[in-house]
């Protein structure tokens, strides 16, 4: 038996989804469906799954699900027009654009044509600014990056209290690392951000009551660079021969840490989450609701 309690981020999700499924009834009550587009360019095989899972998670919750589908080859500006199109819809509340897209595309400039209002993956600049701007969680944005807003709820699911803590996130991306961070300064942690120059590693991360790792390496983080206890969150998702590994080494990790999310099982269910509660939260907003 691992000495870690083992955070079932697949039940948490579904218990969230069961929320989320009740205040869909409720909006359907009033006439309201919410509506998710999403935006797939090309035939990349991953994507495409990825898409596939939001769609059917979309059935599941009676989320009106629009499937944009556009060819690889397909041009800047006519990507952005289908945008713009979405944009005015009104049965779509939520905008999700698939990456990454084609290498000729400028995909910083895609994003940034979506709606702010429509946002559900949270990378437009109003709201990553707001995010930014944020001193308390009270101040945040309606829509939040999806993957480092079910990282924090799944460190909520421990009773760990966030606020006051050492709090070490491994990785820096827009889409992870840094949004990440900024939360975990809104719960008022003391946050420290390591990337592939940072000097020394595992001191740094073992100074972690909360670690988050979002590095993509297989297994970088042993046991040894975990502090007893801490909560250890892994968002890595590696395709190796072997099968799905995170970028925590679980078997040296699980005696060692307090508590600590598989790979799979752990963070990504909550990722597809959090962008249904973003397209539900989005329809209620904007009925007023
Ligand atoms: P990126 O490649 O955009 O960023 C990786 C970050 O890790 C960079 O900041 C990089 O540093 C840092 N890094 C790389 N190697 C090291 C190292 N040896 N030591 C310290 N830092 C390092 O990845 P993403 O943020 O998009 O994704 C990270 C992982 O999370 C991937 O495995 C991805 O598949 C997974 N993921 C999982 C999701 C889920 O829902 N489960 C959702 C999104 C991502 P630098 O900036 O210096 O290059």
């Amino acid at each position: 038996m691992p000495k870690a309690v083992i955070i079932d981020g697949r039940k948490i999700a579904e218990e969230t989804q069961l929320d989320l499924k009740a205040e869909v009834d409720a909006l359907a009550k009033k006439g309201i469906t919410p509506g998710l587009a999403t935006v797939l360019v090309g035939e990349d095989p991953a994507s495409q799954v990825y898409v596939r899972m939001k769609q059917k998670a979309c059935d599941r919750l009676g989320i009106l699900s629009r499937g944009v589908r556009l060819p690889a080859s397909i041009g800047q500006a006519d990507l952005i027009s289908e945008i713009e199109t979405l944009n005015a819809d009104p049965e779509i509340h939520g905008i999700l654009v698939q990456l990454p897209l084609p290498k000729h595309l400028d995909a910083a400039d895609v994003l940034q044509r979506v709606s702010p209002d429509k946002d559900v993956d949270g990378f437009h600049a109003t709201n990553l600014g707001k995010l930014l701007s944020a001193k308390y969680w009270e101040d945040l944005p309606r829509f939040i990056p999806c993957t480092p807003a079910g990282v924090i709820r799944l460190i909520d699911s421990t009773g760990v209290e966030i606020a006051g803590k050492t709090a070490v996130v491994v990785g820096r991306s827009l889409i992870v690392g840094k949004p990440l961070a900024m939360l975990l300064l809104a719960r008022q942690a003391t946050v420290t951000i390591c990337h592939s120059r940072t000097q020394d590693l595992g001191s740094e991360t073992k100074r972690a009551d909360i670690l988050v790792v979002a590095a993509g390496v297989p297994r970088l983080i042993t046991g040894e660079m975990i502090k007893p206890g801490a909560v250890a969150i892994d968002v890595g998702v590696n395709r190796l021969e072997e099968g799905l590994v995170g970028d925590i080494d679980f078997d040296s990790a699980k005696d060692i840490a307090g508590h600590l999310t598989p790979v799979p099982g752990g963070v990504g269910p909550m990722t597809i989450t959090m962008l249904l509660a973003n397209t539900v939260r989005s329809a209620q907003e904007s009925a007023g609701a």
